[in-house]
């Protein structure tokens, strides 16, 4: 059971004013009031210490909002004026004299048509539930474990089935079946399955420019599942038939990044000496220009969350946060590796929640 009052409580005594107001306007900003409410639908939501949370919307949402909600205990209103205006009224009749507002997550034009008619004051801040949301309860930790063994065992029944021929495609739908079926509300986020050369492109669309599987050919999965609002995101690299020598190496060395990666996940770690950690291993076998991207990122409620694991990380890990650790060498025409984990940082190290094995370069198809 989610403690949504603690939630309100938290973001409440962590902004410089009494209200705090979150919109969302055709997805602008679903997670914030799901997170605050339960609720997965459109409408602003207004928070404060004295009446607690009240959700705006209008008559498509109402009722799915009064069940959503109704373990919050949040007060529904239905809106027969337009979003905006309703806010404005309901921020003029509480009488507060400022609201906070995350920039980050609403659009400059509802800043202005706001601030044309309020009387009272918008406080912009970057984004106060972040924080907040990086460290997770156990109750998150729970979901996010279920989105990781969906996502291994969806992937373990997958592999059975890959044959030579098969498109990314084609792959890439029928995991996102398997997954659905294993009680995901949906994926995480665009599956990248990728083979051969277009394994380099680290946020391939497998739907774009369809390829099919060769024998020889690595094969990538960056995949996910989202359930009950919490998402994992691992991925795995394969090999389509015997792997070449160099497809060999190259894993190794991913994987021993990956390994000295995880290791120095722990409580007190910083960004940068975590990233490091990993990047030293890749820089060392003279790949370094190979690996783009930052080590790792936040995982909950969205895929790409605080805190970061880069080499401009300005973040400190805390119990509870739970990080990816993805290392990756991408040599361009010839293709790439990538090993993604998902773990839970504690006091002495990490627990990892993606479980599909890693410690070899497997051969499908
Ligand atoms: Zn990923
Ligand atoms: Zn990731």
């Amino acid at each position: 059971m989610v403690d949504y009052g603690k939630r309100w409580e938290s973001l409440i005594k962590g902004i410089d004013a009494p209200m705090f107001v979150a919109v969302n306007y055709e997805g602008s900003d679903k997670v914030s009031l799901r997170y605050l409410t339960g609720f997965t639908g459109e409408g602003s939501l207004l928070l404060t210490a004295e009446r607690g949370a009240v959700l705006l919307t209008d008559s498509r949402y109402v009722e799915q909002a009064q069940r959503e909600t109704a373990e919050a205990g949040v007060e529904v209103r239905e809106l027969v004026t337009w979003l905006n205006s309703g806010l404005v009224e309901e921020i003029a009749s509480s009488g507060a004299c400022c609201a906070a507002f995350a920039s980050a997550r609403v659009t400059h034009r509802w800043v202005e048509q706001l601030e044309a008619k309020l009387e009272a004051r918008l406080v912009s801040l970057p984004d106060p539930l972040s924080a907040q949301r990086a460290v997770k309860l156990p109750d998150e930790v729970a979901l996010l474990r279920r989105a990781a063994e969906i996502t291994d065992q969806a992937l373990e029944q997958l592999l059975s089935e890959i044959r030579v021929g098969m498109t990314e495609i084609e792959v890439a739908l029928r995991l996102e079946i398997l997954i659905r079926e294993a009680g995901a509300e949906s994926v995480a986020f665009e599956s990248n399955v990728s083979c051969g050369p277009n394994t380099a492109l680290n946020h391939y669309n497998p739907a774009l420019h369809p390829q099919s599987l060769k024998r020889g050919d690595l094969l990538l999965f960056d995949i996910g599942a989202c359930y009950q609002g919490y998402r994992s995101d691992m991925t795995r690299t394969f090999c389509v038939g015997e792997a070449d020598k160099r497809a060999r190496e190259i894993y190794d060395l991913v994987l021993q990044a990956n390994l000295a990666g995880i290791a120095a996940v722990r409580e007190g770690a910083d960004g940068i000496q975590v990233d490091k950690a990993a990047r030293d291993v890749i820089v060392a076998a003279g790949h370094g220009e190979h690996f783009g991207h930052g080590l790792g990122h936040g995982i909950g409620m969205e895929v790409h969350e605080a805190p970061r694991l880069s080499q401009k990380s300005k973040d400190t890990l805390r119990a509870g946060m739970v990080v990816t650790v993805e290392p990756g060498v991408y040599l361009s025409g010839y293709g790439g590796v990538r090993i993604e984990d998902d773990v839970v940082v504690t006091r002495d190290g990490c627990e990892i929640i993606t479980g599909f094995a890693k410690e070899e370069l497997l051969v499908v198809g």
